[in-house]
């Protein structure tokens, strides 16, 4: 049983979309599952804009949301609050930009001030973009996008760049109406499908950006994508099989409905974080900036590691570790995309169990209750 923020549990439905016999991708057959599942992503972003799917993971996709629309020397805000925003600064310095590291510590939010503040203070418009991690996947924290976009907008030439790998999906992103001009995600993430596909979603301010990018690029030139889009067909040979699943699952998808789907993934995250609390373990992150995709947990004295090791050797349960220096110190549990009320008190429960088993001191079923209490 996969807890972890990736990959999550994929239904059995999409497995067996997944093993049917590929077809050939420049047929008529597949260029209508093409069109379909392009309809169907634009629905899950909210936006009018062409969604381009690449045959990389997260992380391809948001170098191609860098590479295809700033060039080298061009000064970005890159937000650094965990593993994941450390990445993007990473990959903006790879590639030469002017990178400013806005940071804060991991378990905390990004001060949006800090964004304000350089931002109002570019009268030269020297800021070609800010790039936000909005859930960040490494301390469960949800950083507000929706201020630091305000101070972009405010701006008024930035691109916004967001990585909406976790918060796609499992939280309401209405891209369109935010006007976010680069949004990429993954597939092993909300959509409920394996590993392999990563999405970005492009403005039409963004576009206009791309004419003038002078970063060389064939493979993940967004271009090429944008007018296979429009035919529907790909640039390149996708994945056949993982587009069978992302087909099946997006009609799980629209068959529950957005409302639902933000509302569940709420609702999972409200009884996970009263379970672990009611079992006398420590949230890492605040309940006013709390990932609706995962929940870190900081259980010292208990170590996190021996928790998972008997999560995973007793009760089949993988949960994830911490990352860098939080290796060993804290342990984060999935609940992203394919997860119902019974995967979480199922999870708890056993969470319960172990911590007994380590001779933590606990009021029997206190997370049991709690968690039931608020999924009821
Ligand atoms: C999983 C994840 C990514 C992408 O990682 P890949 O291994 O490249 O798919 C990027 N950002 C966040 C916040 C993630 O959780």
């Amino acid at each position: 049983m996969l807890m972890i923020p990736g990959p999550t549990p994929v239904p059995e439905k999409v497995l067996l979309a997944m093993a049917q016999r590929p077809i050939g991708h420049r047929s008529g057959d597949f260029s209508k599952i093409i069109a379909e599942i392009n309809d169907r992503l634009k629905w899950l972003h909210q936006t009018k804009n062409e969604v381009l799917s690449l045959n990389v993971s997260g992380t391809g996709a948001m170098e191609a949301g860098i590479i295809n629309f700033l060039s080298p020397g061009d000064r970005v805000l890159v937000g650094v609050n965990g593993k994941f925003g450390d990445r993007w600064a990473q990959i903006a310095e790879t590639f030469g930009l002017d990178t400013i590291r806005i940071s804060a510590e991991w378990g905390d939010p990004l001060d949006t001030e800090e964004f304000r503040t350089h931002l109002e203070g570019d009268t030269n418009k020297e800021i070609k973009a800010v790039i936000i991690t909005h859930s960040e996947t490494s301390t469960g924290v949800l950083n507000d996008l929706e201020t630091i976009n305000k101070y972009i907008k405010a701006h008024g030439t930035a691109l916004s760049i967001v990585d909406a790998v976790t918060s796609l999906g499992a939280y309401d992103l209405p891209i369109d109406d935010l006007g976010l001009d680069v949004v990429a995600s993954g597939s092993q993430k909300g959509y409920m499908i394996p590993p392999g596909l990563g999405f970005i979603c492009v403005s039409d301010k963004a576009w206009e950006a791309y004419k003038t990018c002078k970063f060389p690029r064939f493979y993940m030139d967004l271009g090429k994508y944008k007018k296979a889009n429009l035919k529907a067909s790909s640039p390149f040979t996708p994945p056949v099989n993982l587009m069978y699943g992302l087909q099946a699952a997006l009609q799980m998808m629209e068959r529950e409905g957005l409302e639902s789907i933000f509302s569940r993934h709420q609702r999972l995250t409200s009884a996970t974080r009263a379970g672990v609390q009611a079992l006398g373990l420590k949230l890492f992150a605040a309940d006013d900036c709390a990932s609706t995709a995962v929940t870190a947990v900081e259980p010292a004295p208990i170590g996190a590691e021996d928790i998972r090791k008997i999560m995973s050797s007793k009760y089949n349960i993988a949960l994830a570790g911490g990352q860098d220096h939080f290796k060993g110190k804290i342990f984060r549990i999935g609940h992203l995309g394919f997860v119902s009320d019974r995967d979480i008190l199922a999870g708890i429960a056993c969470l319960e169990a172990t911590l007994i088993e380590l001779g933590h001191d606990i009021k029997p079923q206190a997370g049991v209750k709690a968690a039931a209490a608020v999924l009821a």
